[in-house]
């Protein structure tokens, strides 16, 4: 199969590259690297059946026949896209309707990456797929929450109106290798605090709480909802409900790191609670998150001891050549 990657040259959509080319598959990666960086997909440079398009989604595009679509393509992580809140909300649209287009003329098999964002500031706990959600259209996280409940309902009329045969994950807090240094995402942010030794910034008290996913069960569970046929969404995301503080401790553990904890104010709309009910990718997929947070954080470890360290030696190379 040839399969189009759209934000493939992000952590999700890169890991995903990694595991349909080791299936045999050809991947076309599209990325306008935004967010997306070619570091993710370096080591596939040389690999005859990968090819890379810069491609900017947001406008019409066409790389060719293709028989599966995923659409990862988008800013998601809250720093990222409130600093890019437009780009955000263009890609969930009319991203959206160009790779929708796109899976139309090939009839191509189509995988809406969504995410937990849709249910909002959730009054259900945990989150059930039929949980219509709870989110501030105007506020500040809006431009990520409703661009993704919007490509969602574009993914359904497609399938509604011009029959072509879709599938939407709601993606639940993921982490491991890759994801960027300076995202401003909880796990990037301690591991890399704790291995300088800096304070861990704790939101707010550390009582909202978070489900934590490593990227190797996620990208497992995107896979078995692609060779599915299951069109409702279907929560992918570990079922493990962590308190920010417990985190935080569990990183300090982790890492063996003396950092103390620093507590910053929360941000607005911040959600209280998250966990994902996966009862549907259990019994429709066979699906089951096999590493938890603690393992996943020693397996992520690696990767951002060296994250760092390129860092700093970028930072030295960059003094020289300024000074
Ligand atoms: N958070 C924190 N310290 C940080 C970064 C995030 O306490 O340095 C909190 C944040 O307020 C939220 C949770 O950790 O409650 C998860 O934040 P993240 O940005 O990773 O993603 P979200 O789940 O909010 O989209």
């Amino acid at each position: 199969m040839r399969v189009l990657i759209t934000g493939g040259a992000g952590f999700i959509g890169s890991h995903l590259c990694d595991a349909l080319l080791a299936d045999g598959h050809q991947v076309a990666c599209v990325d306008n690297l935004l967010t997306g960086s070619t570091r993710n997909i370096s080591h596939l440079e040389r690999e005859p059946r990968f090819e890379f398009c810069q491609i900017d989604i947001n406008q019409p595009y066409d790389v060719g026949p293709v028989d599966f679509i995923f659409q990862l393509a988008s800013p998601a992580s809250p720093v990222d896209y409130m600093e890019h809140g437009i780009e955000t909300l263009q890609v969930g649209s009319l991203g959206s309707f160009h790779s929708l287009e796109l899976a139309r003329k090939y009839r191509a098999k189509y995988l809406l990456a969504s995410t937990s964002e849709c249910y909002g500031d959730p009054l259900e706990h945990p989150q059930k797929e039929s949980y219509w959600g709870h989110v501030n259209p105007i506020g500040p996280r809006s431009v990520y929450d409703e661009s993704k409940r919007f490509a969602e309902a574009t993914t359904a009329a497609y399938r509604r109106y011009h029959k072509v045969d879709t599938r939407i994950v709601r993606i639940f807090n993921t982490y491991g290798p890759r994801l960027q240094l300076n995202d401003g995402r909880v796990i990037s942010n301690f591991m890399k605090q704790a291995l300088r030794g800096d304070p861990l910034t704790v939101y707010g008290d550390g009582s909202q709480t978070r489900s934590f996913c490593y990227v190797s069960d996620e990208v497992d569970g995107l896979l078995r909802l692609a060779r599915s046929d299951v069109h409702d969404p279907v929560n992918i995301g570990n079922p493990g409900e962590f308190t920010i503080l417990e985190c935080a401790h569990l990183v300090q553990k982790v890492t063996g790191s003396k950092s103390t904890i620093a507590y910053q104010p929360l941000p607005q709309d911040d959600p209280r609670q998250r966990r994902p009910d996966i009862t549907r990718a259990r019994t429709l997929l066979g699906w089951e998150p096999k590493i938890d947070l603690e393992a996943g954080l020693k397996l992520s470890m690696e990767y951002f001891q060296q994250a760092i360290a390129l860092e700093a030696e970028q930072s030295v190379g960059a003094g020289r050549s300024g000074g």
